[in-house]
């Protein structure tokens, strides 16, 4: 089983959700904004990857308190962003019906990994097809 049980209260991170039904994921990252942010800074925000880069495709859309809650920025209430914030506030609630994987790193180049495949095979599409 895939699944590991993780904590918003405690980490920073990336996670990627995966509807295995659909085969539909989408990845989301904790991040806490730099002491000199001109926004919120110290606060620790919540995105979603909306780009084809995972590392700066990010479009925040809530903050995340030290109780692991996820606390919905106004114009993103009542949207998908909203609903993605309440999965992964409760992971636990979910295990039957999504799976939930960590980032990783690429084997050869080091990049970040979101991607269900490339997580779960360590290696990135562009390095896969140098190592055949
Ligand atoms: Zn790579």
């Amino acid at each position: 089983m895939n699944f590991t049980m993780f904590n918003l209260g405690t980490h920073n991170g990336t996670i990627t959700i995966l509807n295995p039904e659909t085969g539909n994921h989408r990845v989301v990252q904790v991040k806490t904004q730099k002491p000199d942010a001109k926004f919120a800074s110290g606060e620790r925000i919540i995105s979603l990857q909306t780009g084809s880069c995972n590392e700066t495709d990010f479009k925040g859309f809530g903050f995340v308190k030290a109780d692991g809650r996820v606390t919905i920025w106004t114009k993103h209430r009542g949207t998908n962003l909203e609903k993605i914030g309440r999965i992964v506030e409760n992971p636990g609630k979910w295990v039957n019906r999504l799976e939930f994987k960590f980032a990783g790193k690429c084997r050869r180049c080091n990049r970040k990994l979101t991607t269900p495949q490339s997580i779960d095979s360590g290696v990135g599409p562009v390095c896969a097809n140098k190592e055949e």
